[in-house]
């Protein structure tokens, strides 16, 4: 189930990333700041009332002459009418009523998606009812809010939420392996579909996703079902897709949330830009399995090193995942595109993989028995006991006297000793220290 996109919509000065840093609140930080990893904010998550979602940062506005803060307006209008699924049209309740903010209103009211109305700035009583010249919008009833002192945020909320989709089942079978290609454009994502589909049984052609962001295709190999999430194909028929990378960014990452395995496609001739890592930071961070595959093989001159010069690279560049398998391929000459499905096969039962209490108590035992952990200005971490917590990712709750007493470098260590025991080649693992109570 993908999470509902709430964007912010509005000319500029009205305040929208005031909001919008106020909706942010604190990221979940699953993963720590690794060196590697970039972080930008085109979305941020946010919940409410036990619905989480995202909020698009639809980017601020130069201001330049009227015309082209118009011409931006619209654009953005139009990104945000194809990207949400709630607009939240904001305008400024200090300054009133603006010629600008009825043409935005008209744009806005020829889309057919929900639009909530909020009138900020409004930071005391006496402003209130500033808020009643803004019903000339028709845009119904407005919301009175005041981003920068955090006022009737909670009011806002809840219209916003009404429009929310409801909540789905789960659209595939549990056993179902649902995998994107994701990658930079021109990397050969749909060349790669094509190939991986063209030599598979397809059960339904062209399954519109539940968003109209990515593609589905479903198809069925060895008895094995599979729903390849196919974004790059739906980028080539939108217009306004062509021209913002960031949004191409914001619907890879709604992929990879909706599958088991992300698969990052990377140009072989091109070798790895700064986006890529930037793409498989959003997978990791989503506690997906990953497998890195480098195409256009058949381009690249080589030499029987090439292909081992061209891992370490990876391997140097992606130092947080050095558990994905790497495979080179080439679309055009098919050259081992079979070996795709059957690694994405593997990761994802990596992903999945269940390990008895007894079993990981005897890895870290045996561990620990090995390197004990080191002391810390006299104390000694112990370590009671461990148990897997979940799965996709795999994660295990490791249970000692003091989490105080748990270093980075024995945590990794730990890690260590659980992959090789296991081989989750494929899938990151989660630890959590506990204090055992
Ligand atoms: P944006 O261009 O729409 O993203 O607007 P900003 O968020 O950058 O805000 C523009 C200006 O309005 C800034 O100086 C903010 O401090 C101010 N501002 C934003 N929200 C409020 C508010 O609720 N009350 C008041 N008085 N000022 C606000
Ligand atoms: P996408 O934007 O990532 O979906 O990339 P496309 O699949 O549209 O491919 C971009 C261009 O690269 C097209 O011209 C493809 O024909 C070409 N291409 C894709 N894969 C390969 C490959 O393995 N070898 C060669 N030589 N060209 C490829």
């Amino acid at each position: 189930m993908p999470k509902p996109v709430v964007a912010i919509v509005g000319r500029p000065n009205v305040g929208k990333s005031t909001l919008f840093n106020r909706l942010a609140g604190e990221r979940i930080a699953i993963v720590e700041d690794k060196p590697g990893i970039t972080r930008d904010r085109i979305y941020s998550n946010s919940e409410w009332l036990n619905r989480s979602f995202h909020i698009i940062d639809t980017g601020g506005i130069e201001v330049g002459s009227d015309d082209e803060i118009l011409l931006r307006i619209r654009e953005q209008a139009e990104l945000a009418m194809q990207e949400a699924n709630v607009i939240i049209f904001l305008v400024d309740g200090e300054a009133g009523l603006t010629s600008t903010d009825q043409e935005v209103a008209e744009i806005l009211f020829k889309s057919r998606k929900p639009v909530v109305l909020a009138v900020n700035k409004l930071d005391n009583p006496e402003r209130l009812n500033n808020r009643f010249d803004f019903y000339e919008l028709g845009l119904g009833d407005p919301v009175a809010i005041s981003a920068g002192h955090g006022i009737g945020i909670g009011d806002l909320l809840e219209e916003v939420v009404k429009h929310f989709p409801p909540e789905e089942e789960e659209e595939y079978s549990p056993e179902t392996v649902k995998f994107a290609l994701i990658g930079r454009p021109n990397v050969g994502k749909s060349s790669l579909v094509n190939a991986i589909l063209g030599e598979e049984r397809v059960l339904v052609s062209e399954v519109a996703g539940t968003t109209r962001d990515a593609i589905d295709t479903p198809f069925q190999r060895e008895g094995q079902d599979f729903v390849i999430i196919d974004t790059a194909g739906m980028r080539k028929r939108g217009k306004v897709y062509e021209t913002t990378e960031k949004y191409s960014v914001l619907r890879a990452l709604r992929a990879i949330e909706r599958s088991d395995v992300a698969v990052l496609v990377i140009n072989g001739e091109e070798g790895i830009i700064e986006q890529d890592k930037r793409i498989a930071g959003y997978a990791l961070e989503e506690g997906k399995a990953m497998l890195i595959v480098v195409n256009k093989w058949d381009l690249v001159e080589k030499d029987d090193k090439t292909a081992h010069r061209f891992e370490q690279q990876i391997r140097k560049e992606f130092p947080f995942m050095a558990w994905a398998p790497v495979l080179f391929v080439s679309a055009q000459t098919k050259q081992r595109v079979p070996r795709i499905i059957e690694l994405v096969l593997k990761v994802a039962e990596n992903h999945a993989m269940r390990i008895s209490t007894s079993t990981v108590n005897s890895v870290i035992e045996d561990a620990v028995m090995m390197t004990p952990p080191p002391t810390d200005k006299g104390r000694k971490l112990r370590i009671n006991y461990a148990t897997q917590v979940a799965v996709k990712p795999p994660s295990f709750a490791i249970f000692v006297n003091d989490p105080e007493l748990m270093h980075f470098s024995y945590e990794r260590f730990l890690e260590n000793r659980i992959r090789d025991a296991f081989g989750f080649e494929g899938t990151p693992i989660r630890l959590f220290i506990r204090k055992k109570s």
